[in-house]
Parts: structure tokens; sequence; C-alpha cells
């Protein structure tokens, strides 16, 4: 949304800071890396981003920061990442209560516990159908979710908004979250489908381990959604290994007819090969990896004069075939940032996904 479109959802918190322009240069740069950031005449720091607004004022006791958004999934996410920044960037010891939409105790809106109802094996993939409530608002806004996976016979307690704004786990136990793609989406069957890869190191792996026994029934935890967007151009260039390979899958799938695809997908082998169906004019290229095949080398097989005008390149998958084909597109393909989407989906040897970051 922009500054001025008009925003439904309210909230507001009192920091109750000693130092509260500190506190907001610290939040305004932080949270100017990924929102835009202004300050108005009268010195209030405007964050703003498609997820809403926030408002930071100086007032007697702290620092005021009021959020809005045009959705309640927005203004949720809004009051989580101020508090997240708060927390770590404010005084020790801070308790935070926001007042407004989303009281504490209420259902999480980017939250939805899902139902295990179809698994089948494809290739190394183990594609899962998942069924939940109200998936409008995970048709917009981003391609991939977070899912909250329980540990065998483990029978979860979900999270509700905290007074901090934050999922509060009324058993004070999160379960491991891994990120996944939702390869297809049918919010009037109210039903997603993941394709969750059983890689090598699947036995002591929360995702793998969970996809690998799942069976109709089970329920996970899933929040988002987001991360994905590609921007607007004529002629994309993908780059994915399997963990990639679904959102070229729904990337593909929701493209428009007059858009030119190249894809280069790294598998192991023919059994990991899926239909990519398209209007747009797509041509993919599948690597072995059985056989030698990398991403990285195909991207080092195609030259500055290779690229029509204006192409966008995006890619998921390991960290340093990421970095390979990441420098490539810099400094061979001369690539400005904003029609660069590349990152790492996974890094060998490492645990979890939060080193995922795009350029
Ligand atoms: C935006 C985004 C979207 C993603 N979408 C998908 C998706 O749709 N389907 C999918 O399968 N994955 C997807 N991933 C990747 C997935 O989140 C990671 O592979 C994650 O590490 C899997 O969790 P895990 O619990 O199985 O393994 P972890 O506990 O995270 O890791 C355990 C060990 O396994 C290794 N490992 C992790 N992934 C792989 C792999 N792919 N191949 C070989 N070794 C591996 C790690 O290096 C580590 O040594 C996505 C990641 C991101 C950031």
């Amino acid at each position: 949304m922009t500054l001025h479109e008009p925003a439904r959802f309210f909230a507001n918190l009192l920091v109750p800071t000693s130092d509260p322009v500190g506190l907001r240069g610290r939040l305004a740069e932080h949270l100017g890396r990924h929102a835009r950031c202004e300050t108005t005449e009268t010195g209030e720091v405007l964050l703003s981003s498609e997820l809403g607004l926030s408002r930071l004022t100086l007032e007697a006791g702290g620092l005021r920061i009021a959020a809005e958004s045009g959705d309640p999934t927005g203004l949720a996410y809004i009051k989580m990442i101020m508090a997240d920044h708060v927390l770590e960037l404010g005084e020790a010891g801070l308790a935070l209560h926001w007042t407004g939409a989303g009281a504490s105790g209420s259902p999480l809106p980017f939250f939805r516990a899902m139902t295990v109802t179809g698994v089948a094996t494809v290739g190394r993939f183990r594609r899962l159908t998942l069924r939940g409530d109200d998936l409008g608002r995970f048709a917009e806004g981003g391609l991939h979710v977070r899912l909250l996976l329980p540990g065998e016979g483990v029978r979860q307690r979900w999270p509700v908004t905290g007074d901090d704004g934050r999922p509060f786990w009324p058993d004070g136990n999160p379960p491991p979250a891994r990120v996944y793609t939702l390869r297809r989406l049918d919010v009037a069957a109210g039903e997603v489908e993941i394709d969750m890869l059983l890689h090598a190191s699947h036995h002591d792996a929360p995702g793998a381990a969970f996809a690998e026994r799942a069976r109709p029934g089970d329920v996970v935890g899933m929040t988002g959604p987001g991360g994905g967007d590609l921007p607007e151009a004529t002629d994309y260039l993908l780059f994915a290994d399997e963990t990639g390979l679904p959102a070229v899958v729904r990337m593909l799938a929701e493209m428009p007819a007059g858009r030119r695809v190249r894809a280069f997908v790294e598998i192991e082998d023919e059994d990991d090969r899926q239909a990519l169906p398209s209007v747009a004019a797509a041509e993919v290229t599948w690597l072995y990896r059985r056989d030698g095949a990398r991403l990285e080398t195909a991207a080092a097989s195609i030259g500055a004069g290779d690229l029509p005008p204006g192409t966008v390149v995006w890619g998921g998958m390991e960290h340093a075939a990421r970095r390979a084909v990441f420098r490539r597109a810099v400094d061979v393909w001369g690539l400005p940032r904003d029609r660069l989407r590349l990152a790492s989906y996974w890094r060998r040897g490492q645990a979890g996904t939060d080193h995922h970051h795009d350029d």
C-alpha cells in the first residue's frame, strides 16, 4: 500500500523507554532496509511497505508506535516485526502491550492449523495435500510458508496473539519451523499442495522427517505467506534445484501469455522431473546431478550477450550455488540488483533456513 491509501485496521504501542530518540533512530535504520522510511516536517518517522504503515512519534514516557494496515494479516505482521525489533534494539526487560485490533489471545491472522489429507510420492519428494480454513490470504503476497512441524506423537497446542503482538505458545514450546512453497493453492477447496524433498540427511531433519512419516489426519502449523515476488519483465531466467522447483512450478503456472522463460532445474535424475504447465513460452533444461550437471556450470555457459535486455534473473537453490549464479549475474551479465531475485533455500551442513536471503 502507499502512504495515502485508506487503512482499516489500527493498533498502538507505547514503548516505555528513557531513550525514545535513540530507539526511534535504531528502528528507522534497521527497518528502513526493508521498508520505505521518511521523516515528516513535524519529526514523525513513517515506515511503509506492502504490509501497511507505522508512525513513530516521541511522547511523554516513551516512543509511540501507531500501526495501520488494509488487512488483519498485514497488521499482525507489523506488530510482530515491531515487537521483535523493539525487544532487540531497546532496553532490556521491556514489557510491550499493543492496544487496538488483534487483541491479546485472539487468533493469529497469519497462522493456520492444516490437516494432512493426502500423501503421494513423486520422485524423491513427498507431495502433501493440506486442508485448512479461510486460505484466501495465502493466495496473495508471497509463494512461501513456514511449516511448524510437531515431533512424532506430540499433540501440539497452537499459538495465539501475545500481548506484545508476537505469537504466544500456551505450552511455551514452539516446534521446529521450516520454509516451503505452496506449489498449488485452491482457496475454494481450502487446500494447498507442498512438495517436500526427502533429502540425503532427512532422518534427523524436522521437515523431511515429518514429510516421510506424514499420514492423513496429521496436523501441521502454517504461517505466511511471504517472499517469491517476481518483478515485471518480458524475459525471465530461472535457476532452481529441487527446493526451488515448486516455486518454478507455481511461477510458470501463474505467468501470463507473452512472457518468455528460460529455466534451469538441477535434480538428481529423471525420476524427479515434473510437468511444468504454462501459457508463457517456457524452455526448461533439466540438469541431472547424477551426470555431473550443475546450476553453476549452466550459468557459466551463458554470456552477457545471451540475455535479452530487461531480463529478470530468479533463483532458489543451495547457498554456494546461489553465490556462484549471483556473482555471474553481477560481474559478467552486469545486471542491476532490482532485476535479481536469487535466494539461498538451504545450506549444506546447516539445519534450518534462516540463512535465506534475497539480493
Ligand atoms: C523460500 C524457500 C522456499 C522453499 N521451498 C521448499 C519446497 O517447496 N520444498 C522443499 O523440499 N524445500 C524447500 N525449501 C528448502 C527447505 O526449507 C530446506 O531444505 C530445509 O532445510 C529443509 O528442512 P529439514 O528439516 O528437512 O532439514 P534441516 O534440519 O534444515 O537440515 C538438516 C540437514 O539436511 C541438509 N539439507 C537441507 N535441505 C537439503 C536439501 N534440499 N538437499 C540436501 N541436504 C539438505 C542441511 O544442510 C542439514 O545438514 C525452501 C526454502 C526456502 C528458503
